[in-house]
């Protein structure tokens, strides 16, 4: 994961956020590749799951939202990590991740109470991780809504407004909306891709545990109890759109919930096999009941239920959710991408095989030599020309050899050089990043 890291700084994927004062823990700015990459991913996210499905629509609701709309999400009384202090250090401990890390599984729903007890029975096998002492603060509930001022004109704080916790709770404020001026009927679903944050006590593993972070969510209105094969067929169609994206097979699993919270009937995590931690989530596809509506509907007073429009039958829908982190796909899109190879003639180099669709830079032009303005002129016009439909990128710095490494190195799938038989007979040499094989094409048929 180093080398994964290094590269994506090196080639101005990712940086840390606010470097230049030190850098934030938990954040992270995608560079010029990188914002390419990332919106790449969410084109091929947005068009999987709005565009090719009939019954699902899209939206983007605002961040900020009423502040009772985290009250009936749950987020203001039980969205925390229970977390301890180590007395020695003062370092903070997550105590549940402690607990698992000696096979003890705490369960999301306990109390304060509950956790202190299991803590406490198993506290011989705690060490500080920092310094390993084992005498530890009474664990206490750390909630991880992130506040704001916004519209707060007192200067107390009295009334803060949240930033999302998490993002698809636009989707519940809005299915009525939809529901009335769309032409729409259950079952369908509504997509959003939105920001997130969390405050995080210990954000790591690079773009795994952020603060701030991006989610791309969907959730399927369905009847009550109509369930079981909808939640199945999601399932496939997930795992379906990781392998498109060119994930290998080998490093995806499905991790079923061993404690579901009250209302929901099934939860399962797809995992990635992360360089360094191995296996961890990307995603969780949640069956949800009816509890997320029913509540905005008792907290806000609304009517949310639904009529179907041939029976009159009406219901609360249940609902079916998928909830992936674009940055921890980003991640596990990277490293499945980042290879070190010994090339035929024996030179190593470091290539990101990103599927093509995914590549920041779909072509590369070179030309030959830099100091022949002819060369330059044709190989402008070709980059002209490609940039009209492809990300484009012309590149007459140092020597040939040293551009494909640079673009490999970016994942750019064809590299194309322009040299003196160009200006004979219009063909031009392309080099694949795969193969490393170079063919000479007719510019017409680029
Ligand atoms: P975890 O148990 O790892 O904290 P979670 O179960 O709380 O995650 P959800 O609330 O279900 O996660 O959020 C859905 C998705 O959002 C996760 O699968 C993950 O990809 C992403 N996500 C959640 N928290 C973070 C974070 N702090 N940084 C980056 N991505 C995150």
């Amino acid at each position: 994961m180093d080398d994964i890291i290094s590269l994506a700084k090196r080639r101005g994927f990712v940086y840390q956020g606010s470097e230049i004062y030190g850098g934030m823990a938990g954040l992270y700015d995608f560079g010029p590749y990188g914002v390419e990459l990332y919106n790449n991913i969410k084109a091929s996210w947005w068009k999987t799951n709005v565009r090719l499905k009939e019954n699902y629509v899209g939206l983007d609701s605002a961040m900020f939202k009423d502040p009772r709309v985290w009250e009936a999400s749950g987020h203001t009384s039980g969205f925390s990590d229970p977390l301890a202090e180590c007395k020695k250090c003062n370092t903070r401990i997550r105590v549940d991740k402690e607990l698992e890390k000696i096979g003890v599984t705490a369960d999301e729903k306990m109390s304060e109470a509950e956790l202190q007890k299991l803590f406490d029975e198993n506290r011989d096998k705690i060490k500080c991780p920092n310094c390993g002492a084992k005498e530890f603060s009474p664990v206490r509930a750390f909630n991880l809504l992130v506040k704001s001022n916004l519209g707060d004109f007192t200067g107390e704080g009295k009334n803060p407004v949240y930033l999302p916790g998490e993002a698809c709770q636009g989707i519940y404020l809005n299915f009525k909306n939809i529901v009335d001026t769309t032409r729409v009927k259950i079952p369908f679903g509504v997509a959003q891709i939105g920001k997130a944050f969390r405050n995080e006590i210990s954000p790591r593993n690079f773009l795994f545990r952020t603060r701030e972070l991006e989610q791309a969510d969907t959730q399927l209105f369905i009847r009550p109890n109509e369930n079981k094969e909808a939640y199945e067929l999601i399932k496939k169609d997930r795992w379906n759109w990781y392998l498109s994206l060119g994930i290998e097979e080998k490093n995806l699993q499905w991790k079923q919930h061993e404690n579901l919270v009250f209302y929901a009937k099934d939860a399962w995590d797809v995992e990635y096999n992360f360089p360094t931690w191995g296996f961890d989530e990307i995603e969780g596809v949640h069956d949800r009941t009816n509890y997320d509506l029913t509540q905005h509907m008792k907290f806000s007073g609304t009517d949310l239920n639904y009529t179907d429009p041939h029976t009159n039958e009406k219901y609360i829908p249940w609902v079916l959710e998928t909830s992936m982190g674009m940055g921890r796909c980003f991640l596990a899109v990277f490293s499945d991408a980042y290879k070190v190879e010994t090339l035929p003639n024996g030179e190593e180099r470091t290539v990101l095989k990103l599927k093509p669709a995914l590549a920041p830079v779909k072509y590369a032009v070179f030309p030959l030599l830099r100091n022949k303005p002819e060369l330059v002129a044709k190989a402008r016009e070709v980059y002209e020309m490609l940039s009209q439909n492809f990300a484009t990128e012309y590149d007459d710095n140092g020597n040939i050899g040293k551009r494909y490494r640079r673009q490999d190195e970016i994942g750019t799938p064809k590299c194309v050089t322009i040299d003196f038989d160009t200006l004979e007979d219009g063909t031009v040499t392309v080099r694949d990043r795969d193969t490393t094989e170079q063919t000479r094409v007719a510019i017409k048929d680029l």
